[in-house]
């Protein structure tokens, strides 16, 4: 595979803090891993519940900082009015990317929760009716396949849609199967979907967090990977060791065969993130 673009985009998500401490802890990595010089910062955003004012207070503290800022917006429960008035004032703060998500309702929540967008395609369309070219607009990808997809050709077909609706580019859900990308990569060509594609990395810190997290959200963690992490027990030095080099590795293989870029997971924590991207000589 050739390199998609000489100019290789590397960006950081966060999520909101719930506590004060929590809130100095992100704004120290994020001066952190400013220094590294990302071309943007993400902040995600939950549907339907009450952390979205901590999106926009982490998006708002952002961008007092001139920080260039990509805030997740997800549709599910919402309604038009509810996301316009969102959107109206990220544009008044001159943010002009955002990563568009259907989202998932918090448990509990009923069908009747559901709102008046009911997918990522809608969502993306509704920013491009309304504000035309303005936003560039990053949507989810998911080369293992999105955990509630019946096969992996619909799921495809549905990606295309977010992407005919107007989607500059994608992230990737994380995975640890480079050629689980590679072959996402070439099945988005073969249906004609030429944006860049950027892999998500979720380095390796916690495996009973990283184990948990993976089933929720269908990322495979390869058996001898975890067989490998188990191994190591409450070691978390040795976790983060191991952990580190195999993600490097999956970074050089990616970056090697084409990957337009790469967005680090980094879980509020620079050191993960920075101690790959050392490794990665960028
Ligand atoms: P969609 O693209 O709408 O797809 C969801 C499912 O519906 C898929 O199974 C798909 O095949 C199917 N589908 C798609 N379109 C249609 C259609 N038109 N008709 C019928 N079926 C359809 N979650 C959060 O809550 N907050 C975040 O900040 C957040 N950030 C994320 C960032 C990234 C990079 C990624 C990869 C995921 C993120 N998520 C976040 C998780 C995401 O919200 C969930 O995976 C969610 O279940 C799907 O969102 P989506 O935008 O991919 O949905």
């Amino acid at each position: 595979m050739h390199t998609e673009t000489d100019q290789k985009i590397y960006s950081f998500e966060l999520f909101p803090p719930k506590t004060e401490k929590g809130f100095e802890k992100m704004q120290q990595t994020v001066s952190t891993l400013q220094a590294l010089g990302p071309a943007y910062f993400s902040v995600t955003y939950g549907a339907g519940g009450s952390t979205q004012q901590r999106t926009f207070d982490t998006v708002d503290w952002l961008c007092s900082e001139k920080i260039v800022t990509a805030p997740h917006l997800s549709c599910i429960g919402s309604d038009r009015d509810e996301i316009i008035e969102i959107l109206e004032h990220y544009k008044s703060q001159r943010i002009n990317r955002l990563v568009a998500l259907r989202g998932d309702l918090p448990s509990g929540v009923g069908l009747g929760g559901l709102g008046e967008l009911s997918n990522a395609n809608q969502l993306v369309e509704l920013v491009r009716e309304t504000y035309g070219n303005y936003f560039h607009i990053e949507v989810a990808a998911y080369p293992e396949v999105h955990p509630q997809a019946v096969n992996a050709e619909e799921d495809l077909g549905f990606f295309k849609r977010k992407v005919n609706a107007g989607a500059n580019s994608a992230i990737t859900q994380y995975f640890y199967n480079p050629d689980a990308y590679f072959r996402f990569v070439d099945d988005c060509r073969r249906v004609d979907v030429e944006i860049p594609i950027v892999p998500g990395i979720m380095p390796i810190t916690n495996f009973i967090q990283l184990a948990r997290f993976s089933d929720g959200c269908g990322a495979e963690i390869p058996r001898w990977l975890r067989k490998r992490l188990e191994g190591f027990g409450d070691d978390l030095d040795a976790i983060r060791d191991y952990g580190s080099e195999v993600v490097t590795r999956l970074c050089e293989r990616l970056l090697e065969g084409g990957a337009p870029g790469l967005h680090f997971y980094t879980m509020n924590q620079a050191a993960p993130t920075q101690t790959i991207w050392k490794n990665l000589g960028l």
